[in-house]
């Protein structure tokens, strides 16, 4: 059995470490690594100094046959990065001719002169591949070194990305034989339990290893069961794999919504067009974030009927019909006003399904019966409808998400299932 190639990322950059810029370089590196079937083992993040760039690269080098390192590639003085990984792998930098011209000719282009500090980014060892960088200036490098490789790539997420894409996939494919993948991965997306809730139910499988690795993300209410299975060759791996998502499906039924790039706004848009069905919507709390969740998908107007934002009683009843007595009884959060908000554009839209939102976002407004995070939601279709109360713990923010979600999901589970 060929062992998983392993390897180590490491993020520089001063302004990761102060917390005022979110290190997505490494998140989307670590998910490329993973689909191409590497592991990645250890993550570094050290600010521009030189001494913990160092040891960030001795170290990782002692981990793992491939490092990839993202930021300090530019022409400053706290740009140090290439230097660095020189001095640790052994090379000699030279100025490569080559570079110095596609720096002119960028600067020529925008009509700048360039200044000197620039030159820096045309040094090179001999050995390394040069990476071309087609939305900056920084090029990237890509060193083989004594059975392992050292991969550099400019901060700039956007180039950063650009490059990995462009260039360094398909030489990590052709260096470690990656195309012949050994391990599988899938993953499986549930809505409705949590996180912990979802461990629970899959203790059995969890505890029991069979060659497959299984992690959990929770990421706005949806939580990712991420499988990774290793077998001896590529189809034992996927018959692990099919073994064990078939148990996990069994185990979770009706919460499974989704695989891999699926989303719940597209599960729901695929179940509607397939069944012919349209969809209108009332918003309280929502404040329209399930309109938006359902028109970023190209194409909704075949399904999607519109939305009202009705957020003030007043706009509830001119423009839903909720009756006044029943805003007066029992409030606009209640399961009584869910259901009128709900039938109400449902008969103005004349669609087959409508669905409906109220309920306390905060920070403020909550009571003691009526806390912050108390949500209706109502699905309703021709004669019937039903209400589900939801307690929603988070912030304002969090709780407008998982509203939206939910509202979504039971429209889901009734197009799947006849039944929430
Ligand atoms: P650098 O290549 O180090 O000069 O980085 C340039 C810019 O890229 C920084 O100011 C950040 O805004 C951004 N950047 C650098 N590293 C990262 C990272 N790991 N994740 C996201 N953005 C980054
Ligand atoms: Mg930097």
């Amino acid at each position: 059995m060929k062992a998983m190639l392993h390897a180590c990322i490491i993020s520089t950059g001063t302004e990761l470490l102060l917390g005022s810029t979110i290190d997505s370089n490494c998140n989307f590196l670590s998910q490329k690594l993973c689909d191409l079937g590497v592991r990645v083992i250890a993550r570094f993040t050290v600010g521009d100094n030189r001494e913990q760039i160092s040891n960030a690269f001795n170290n990782a080098l002692k981990l793992a046959d491939l490092v990839i390192c993202s930021g300090g590639l530019g022409p400053t003085l706290d740009d140090l990065t290439k230097e660095i990984a020189c001095e640790v792998a052994g090379c000699q930098m030279e100025l490569v001719e080559e570079e110095v011209k596609h720096l002119q000719e960028y600067f020529a282009r925008r009509k700048r002169k360039m200044p000197e500090a620039n030159l820096k980014q045309a040094l090179f060892p001999p050995e390394a591949i040069i990476l071309k960088n087609s939305k900056g200036t920084a090029p990237g490098m890509y060193l083989k070194k004594d059975g392992k490789v050292l991969v550099l790539l400019p901060g700039p997420p956007r180039e950063m990305q650009a490059i990995y894409l462009q260039e360094v996939e398909a030489l990590l494919e052709r260096d470690f034989c990656l195309d012949d993948k050994q391990s599988a991965s899938c993953t499986i997306k549930v809505m409705g339990p949590g996180e912990s809730q979802v461990d629970e139910m899959l203790m059995d499988i969890i505890n029991e290893p069979r060659g497959c690795s299984l992690a959990l993300l929770a990421q706005d209410g949806e939580v990712h069961i991420k499988l990774t299975a290793e077998g001896e060759n590529a189809e034992h791996s996927k018959q692990i794999l099919r073994e064990i998502s078939r148990r996990i499906e069994n185990n979770m039924d009706r919460y499974v919504f989704g695989h891999d790039e699926e989303s719940l706004s597209g599960v729901v848009a695929k179940l509607l067009v397939n069944t012919g069905k349209r969809l209108a919507v009332a918003e309280s709390c929502s404040g329209g974030l399930l309109a938006q969740m359902i028109t970023e998908l190209p194409g909704s107007s075949r399904y999607f009927w519109g939305s009202v934002t009705s957020y003030s009683n007043d706009a509830k009843v001119k423009l839903l019909g909720v009756k006044e007595e029943t805003l007066a009884s029992y409030g606009a959060v209640s399961p009584e006003t869910a259901e009128e908000m709900a039938r109400g554009i449902l008969r103005k839209s004349g669609c087959d399904f409508s669905l409906a939102i109220t309920g306390i976002a905060g920070p403020d407004g909550g009571t003691k019966e009526k806390p912050v995070g108390l949500v209706y939601i109502a699905l309703a279709a021709k004669e019937d409808c039903i209400v589900k109360e939801m307690h929603f713990a988070g912030a304002r923010e969090g709780i407008r998400i998982l509203s939206a979600k939910t509202a979504l999901d039971m429209l889901r589970r009734q197009l799947q299932y006849g039944g929430i």
